[in-house]
């Protein structure tokens, strides 16, 4: 599941929470600029 996180307050906001919205932008504080964020997990990559 994606999240995304506000840029200004790092407020988390879930898809369905988006939804409720009526376009992409925080709640809280009305900010459009919302980061995506998968998981955090960083895969190891193998240098060969
Ligand atoms: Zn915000």
């Amino acid at each position: 599941m994606t999240k995304y996180i506000c840029q200004r307050c790092k407020n988390e906001i879930t898809p369905s929470e988006l939804r409720l919205l009526p376009g992409v932008k925080c709640p809280k504080c009305s900010n459009r600029i919302l980061m995506k964020q998968r998981s955090l997990i960083a895969k190891p990559v193998k240098a060969r």
